[in-house]
């Protein structure tokens, strides 16, 4: 009988993220397909009793922690022999956990010492004849394979956005903590401080609700024969800040950063389609841009589109969005920020 072990990490605020509670839906829809396999959480972090509160009413067998000081923060040494400590305890054939930086970086290590074998990016899961098939993406999103393991432990690490969080009661939960010595050798890499952008300057909200994407034509004469670069900033920014949505570009504006006047705000990371990235938002709404191809197929898993050109003949009016507004963005977003401000 399968036994799996979900694995989880607090963030510094020592709360779950969201990831955590959409890999525990994952884990109790396979346990349920493997005909009742039982489920232990692992959890790794700083202080952890609220996060394992959280999951009180999840149906795991046991909550097991590896906790403290030296479990903070994210470290390879430190994070591997953690996780090695609760696959051990736990003795799963199973084990899943939420893409993070943290988990990226720790868990193909700690699945070598588990002598498992991992599996990243994994987009979807299901059991076919009683076996664990799981399906992920090559070749920039356009092929997807299905694939199975005979080897255990099966490290399955799940891409956010691909499941529903799990929304279960909190209660009071009796941890079974773990003790994990770490020696000075682990000790020798320490977090001294964390730098990031300003949240103004951070465009790109992978967990946001609405992808905007921006098109080359924001920087395009207009009307009345004029560039009106400056303007394009300043309301794409304050559409990106009141909505709280994450900012996408077509190639063509962040390919125009070596010929003059630019959006300043955009770089290649915001670049979506076939050579950008492939985004999970329920919503987009693309603007000034033509919706070609390459383009939108970057847009394969947004689930609601929306786009605003001038041109009625663009390619989102031939089938790629669901409702085209054939008008000014200029004046379209002008309104809804008009709106969005009250
Ligand atoms: C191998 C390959 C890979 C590629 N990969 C990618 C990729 O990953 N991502 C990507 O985006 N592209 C990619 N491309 C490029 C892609 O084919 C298009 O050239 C690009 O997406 C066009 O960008 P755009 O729509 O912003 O610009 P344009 O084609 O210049 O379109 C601008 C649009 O803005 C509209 N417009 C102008 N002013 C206004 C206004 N005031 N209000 C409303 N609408 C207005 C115009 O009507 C026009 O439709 C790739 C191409 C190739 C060959």
């Amino acid at each position: 009988m399968d036994k799996i072990l979900l694995l989880a990490h607090t963030q510094d605020d020592g709360s779950l993220p969201k990831g955590a509670y959409e890999s525990l839906n994952a884990v109790l829809k396979l346990a349920a397909d493997l005909g009742g396999a039982a489920v232990t959480v692992g959890l790794l972090g700083g202080d952890i009793q609220s996060a394992a509160d959280s999951l009180a009413g999840c149906g795991a067998v046991s909550i097991l922690a590896v906790s403290g000081e030296d479990f903070a923060t994210s470290r390879y040494s430190s994070d591997t022999v953690a996780v090695e400590a609760l696959v051990k305890e736990a003795a799963p054939t199973l084990v899943l956990a939420p893409t993070s930086s943290r988990f990226s970086r720790c868990l193909p290590g700690a699945a070598y010492r588990c002598d498992g074998r991992i599996e990243t990016h994994i987009t979807g899961i299901e059991v076919v004849d009683g076996k664990v098939q799981v399906q992920r993406w090559y070749y920039r999103q356009r092929m997807v394979a299905t694939l199975s393991r005979e080897q255990r432990p099966w490290f399955l690490v799940i891409d956010p956005g691909v499941f529903e969080p799990w929304q279960g009661a909190a209660g009071s939960v009796d941890l079974q903590t773990l003790e994990v010595a770490v020696d000075d050798g682990c000790r020798r890499t320490r977090v001294i401080g964390v730098q990031t952008p300003d949240s103004d300057a951070q465009t790109i909200r992978p967990d946001a609700k609405l992808l905007f994407v921006a098109g080359a034509g924001w920087t395009k004469k207009q009307a009345d024969g004029q560039l009106h670069i400056k303007q394009a900033e300043g309301l794409i920014l304050d559409f990106i800040n009141n909505s709280k949505a994450s900012l996408g570009s077509s190639k063509s504006l962040v390919d125009q950063s070596s010929e003059g006047e630019v959006i300043s705000f955009m770089s290649h990371l915001n670049q979506v389609g076939q050579t950008g990235s492939t985004p999970r938002h329920s919503k987009g709404l693309a603007t000034c841009c033509h919706g070609e191809e390459p383009h939108t197929v970057g847009w394969r898993f947004i689930s609601e589109r929306r786009a605003i050109s001038l041109d009625p003949n663009c390619g989102w009016a031939q089938g790629k969005a669901d409702v085209l507004y054939v008008a000014d963005a200029f004046e379209v977003i002008a309104k809804a920020n008009e709106l969005l401000a009250k």
